[in-house]
């Protein structure tokens, strides 16, 4: 007789509606083609520059079709419910967050959120304006504070303060390469504290949580629930985390989701890159997200995971 666990969860969270895939980058999936062997193996920092050849040289339609094309794929893997970061910056102007709001208008068979993705910072004045003024289409404010190296605190100040005047929910990449030297969710969780955002900010990743050692651990779990910081790991996201010799306490190269859950947080999962530059072989299968997910964290509570996988995805997307 063959065991059908696995099957057996997959059912049950398609009686739940589908998978809620919270974070993914769909304007640039199935992109991996136009870019060489050597690019696809540089490291994360350098791809933020890398994207722009492609982003350079698309339209509106071309990130239209893209994007529809991503999400006929994503609902033919079970997912009804979609958050999208969407670039906007001084290379992609307002060309492809336009495209996936008309999207966004249009696809009655999915809910698709979008949220903005910061690559260039907001701290330039001609990014700032940019974003700004495509803040009224986007559903969520999205950020990378990285992407203004050194001025974090005032890119999360401004971001935080858009979130406030827009009355929308934040979405912040933080804590992303899995090293102690990032201890960007403790300043999320003191930034949303200090702004009156409890309960409205989602930190995406924070891998680099696990690096770090028990106590500051916990330190950092008892904040984000005074936060009400809620989270989104990407399983597959960093588990090609490049192999370095300093010694950290021994962990998986994924956001500790057993830790989390053990302090009442919320976690929800997205695939992240699919068939891009990043992620050349990820298909953004929510399914595989899952199950490495709860091999990596060792969690085999159905319920958990099935809450994991739909519930918690709306809740951290506002779309209950
Ligand atoms: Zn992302």
């Amino acid at each position: 007789m063959v065991y059908k666990i696995l099957t057996n969860l997959r059912k049950k969270i398609m009686q739940k509606g589908g998978f809620v895939n919270a974070h993914c980058h769909l304007d640039r999936a199935n992109t991996a083609m136009y870019f060489t062997e050597e690019e696809r193996y540089k490291l994360l920092k350098e791809k933020w520059k890398l994207v722009d050849s492609i982003k350079k040289k698309s339209d509106y339609w071309t990130y239209k079709m893209r994007i529809e094309g991503a999400i006929d794929n994503q609902i033919s893997m079970g997912t009804n419910t979609i958050c999208s970061f969407i670039d906007i910056d001084e290379v992609a102007s307002s060309r492809a967050i336009l495209a996936a709001r008309e999207v966004s208008q249009e696809r009655k068979d999915v809910t698709f959120c979008t949220a903005c993705q910061t690559l260039k910072g907001v701290l330039d004045p001609t990014n700032d304006l940019l974003i700004r003024n495509s803040l009224i289409h986007v559903n969520i404010i999205g950020s990378l504070p990285g992407a203004d190296k050194d001025r974090e605190e005032e890119h999360l100040d401004k971001v935080m303060g858009w979130a406030k005047r827009y009355k929308k929910r934040l979405h912040v990449h933080v804590d992303q390469l899995n090293t102690p030297k990032e201890k960007e969710t403790e300043l999320l969780a003191r930034k949303t504290i200090k702004h009156g955002l409890e309960g409205r900010v989602t930190a995406i990743h924070s891998i680099s949580l696990a690096a770090h050692p028990k106590t500051y651990r916990q330190e950092i779990y008892k904040m984000s629930k005074d936060a009400g910081l809620s989270f989104i790991s990407c399983p597959s996201a960093w588990i090609d985390h490049p192999r370095r010799e300093d010694l950290v306490p021994s962990h998986n190269a994924i956001t500790p989701v057993d830790e989390l859950l053990e302090h009442d947080l919320v976690v929800a999962i997205g695939s992240d890159n699919i068939h891009d530059i990043y992620k050349p072989y990820s298909d953004g299968d929510m399914m595989f997200e899952l199950r490495m997910l709860l091999e990596a964290c060792k969690i085999y509570d159905e319920d958990q995971l099935i809450k994991i996988a739909t519930e918690n995805g709306k809740k951290v997307l506002g779309v209950e």
